[in-house]
C-alpha cells in the first residue's frame, strides 16, 4: 500500500509522530506531504526533530494572504504531488485549512480519503474548524471518529457504518508514547499551565483583553507558551508588554512536545481554548478550563473535569482559576492508545 499522509500545522505533526512509526512497523511505504501552514522552527521543523518523524517528502513554500488564497495553494500544491505519487489513499487529519485543501484536492482526483478524528460536531457552523472538519468527512471514503459522541454524530448524519471506525484518539497514542518514554510522572507543583491560539480569542480584542486581565488578576503562578498569533494579536491590542511584565504571568515561547506534556502534568489546572491541549490535560488527570463556549466532547464536561469560562467575561476566568477543583470520576474517553495500529490495520485491509 502506497499512503500519502497530510500534514500541516503542530497537532497535525504531533498526531503523525505516532502514525509514521505505526506505518514504519508495518513497512508501509509512507509518502508525508507537509503544507506548509505552520512553517516558523517552533511550530513546525523542531516536532520533526525531536519527535523523529520522517521528514517530509514535499514541502510546500506557502505564500501567506487570506484563509482562500492559502487554502487554494496548499490544494494545488497537493494535487500536484498526488498526480505525480498515485497514491492508493490519501490520510488527513483533524480539521485544520491543510485538511480541507487536501481532502478536496484527493477526492476529485478519486483517489480514496481517510479522515483520522472525524464527525466532531459543535454545532457552529460559522466556526472554521467545523467547516472544514464537515468538508473533510463529506468527501472522505473511511472516517476514523476519535470519541464516542463523534461516531454518533456521524451516524445520525448518515455515514455508511462500514465506513466509520471507532478506536479512539491518536493523540492518547503519541501523549503514552512520549509519557512511556522519558518517565514523565504526574504531579502538581503549584502553577497553571495555559495556551490561547483560537480564531474566537486571538483576534478579538475584547475576548484577549479578558483572557489577560484574568491572568494578572489571579495572582496565580501561570505558565503560558504563547502561539505565535496570539503574540502578534498581543502586540497589536497593545496587551504583550502589560502580561510579559506582569511578574506572575510567564510568557515563553512555543515549546516542543516533550516539555509541552512535561509542563502540563506538573501543573495543577491547564487553561486553554485548544481541542488537543485540552484532551491532553484531561488524560493526565488535570482539572481542565476551557476558554471558549464551544462544546466538542460533551462527556469530558459532564463528568465535571472541563468546565467552560467563556472569555466574554473576565470574571469567568477568574472564578474558574479560583473555584474549579473537580472531584469526581474521570472516566476513559480517548481509547487504549493502540489507535494508530488499528487504523493502520484497517487501511492495509482496504487499500493493501
Ligand atoms: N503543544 C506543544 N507546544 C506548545 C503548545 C501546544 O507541543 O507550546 C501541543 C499540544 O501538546 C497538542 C498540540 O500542540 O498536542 C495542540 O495544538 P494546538 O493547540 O495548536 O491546536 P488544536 O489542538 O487546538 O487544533
Amino acid at each position: 500500500m502506497k499512503l500519502l499522509s497530510v500534514v500541516g500545522t503542530r497537532p497535525n505533526f504531533i498526531k503523525e509522530y505516532s502514525f509514521s512509526k505505526t506505518c514504519e512497523e508495518n513497512d508501509i511505504d509512507e509518502i508525508i506531504v507537509h503544507t506548509g501552514q505552520h512553517y516558523d522552527y517552533q511550530m513546525s521543523q523542531l516536532f520533526f526533530k525531536e519527535l523523529e518523524i520522517p521528514k517530509p517528502h514535499y514541502i510546500n513554500e506557502i505564500l501567506k494572504g487570506r484563509i482562500g488564497y492559502e487554502t487554494a495553494t496548499m490544494l494545488s500544491f497537493i494535487e500536484e504531488v498526488l498526480i505525480e505519487e498515485r497514491p492508493d489513499v490519501t490520510l488527513v487529519y483533524g480539521d485544520v485549512n491543510s485538511t480541507l485543501a487536501a481532502a478536496i484536492a484527493s477526492a476529485k482526483l478519486r483517489i480514496p480519503v481517510a479522515h483520522i478524528e472525524a464527525g466532531l460536531r459543535s454545532g457552529y457552523r460559522h466556526n472554521p474548524e467545523e467547516i472544514n472538519r464537515k468538508v473533510a468527512d463529506a468527501v472522505s471514503d473511511v472516517l476514523f471518529p476519535h470519541i464516542q459522541e463523534a461516531y454518533d454524530s456521524l451516524m445520525h448524519e448518515g455515514y455508511e457504518k462500514n465506513d466509520v471506525y471507532l478506536f479512539g484518539d491518536i493523540m492518547k497514542d503519541s501523549l503514552d508514547r512520549i509519557v512511556s518514554e522519558f518517565d514523565i510522572k504526574i504531579s502538581r507543583n503549584g502553577y497553571i499551565y495555559a495556551t490561547v491560539h483560537r480564531e474566537e480569542n486571538a483576534d478579538s480584542p475584547e475576548r484577549l483583553k479578558n483572557i489577560v486581565d484574568a491572568f494578572i488578576e489571579s495572582g496565580m503562578n501561570i505558565k503560558f507558551p504563547v502561539h505565535p498569533r496570539t503574540k502578534n494579536k498581543m502586540m497589536e491590542f497593545e496587551l504583550y508588554d502589560r502580561i510579559a511584565n506582569s511578574g506572575n504571568v510567564e510568557i515563553m515561547e512555543p515549546v516542543g512536545y516533550l516539555e509541552n506534556i512535561r509542563l502540563m502534568a506538573g501543573a495543577d489546572k491547564v487553561i486553554t481554548d485548544s481541542g488537543g491541549v485540552r484532551r491532553e490535560a484531561y488524560m493526565l488527570e488535570k482539572p481542565v478550563i476551557s476558554l471558549i463556549n464551544i462544546i466538542w466532547v460533551p462527556s469530558m464536561l459532564a463528568c465535571g473535569w472541563k468546565t467552560i469560562a467563556d472569555a466574554s467575561e473576565k470574571n469567568n476566568i477568574l472564578d474558574a482559576i479560583r473555584n474549579h477543583d473537580p472531584k469526581g470520576e474521570r472516566p476513559e474517553l480517548f481509547g487504549d492508545g493502540k489507535t494508530s495500529e488499528k487504523i493502520v490495520k484497517v487501511l492495509l485491509e482496504r487499500y493493501g
